[in-house]
């Protein structure tokens, strides 16, 4: 999907430019990059499960949450014990 830089500014700056869930510093330039303090947009509702697409349901996230999340709604991943991203692979 497709968002726009105005898009992924705000997704940012609404979360503090860090991950949603693991609090993760990010790197704005790094969106969509694979790499430490890169981050992609994570649904907390994911749209296979009727989440709506736009700002309410959009948060910044770091690699390994995203791929851990899956289809999960943020609310299923939280009661999940997590690890700060330095200690996972990327
Ligand atoms: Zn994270």
């Amino acid at each position: 999907m497709g968002f726009s830089k105005e898009d992924l500014q705000d997704i940012f700056y609404n979360n503090n430019g860090v991950c949603y869930h693991c609090h993760h510093i990010l790197v704005l330039e790094y969106y969509g990059k694979r790499v430490f303090g890169g981050w992609c947009v994570d649904h907390r509702n994911p749209s296979s499960r009727g989440g709506v697409d736009d700002l309410r349901n959009w948060r910044p996230s770091c690699y390994p949450c995203n791929e851990e999340k899956n289809d999960k709604t943020t609310y299923e991943y939280g009661k999940r014990q997590r690890q700060p991203p330095f200690l996972r692979d990327y």
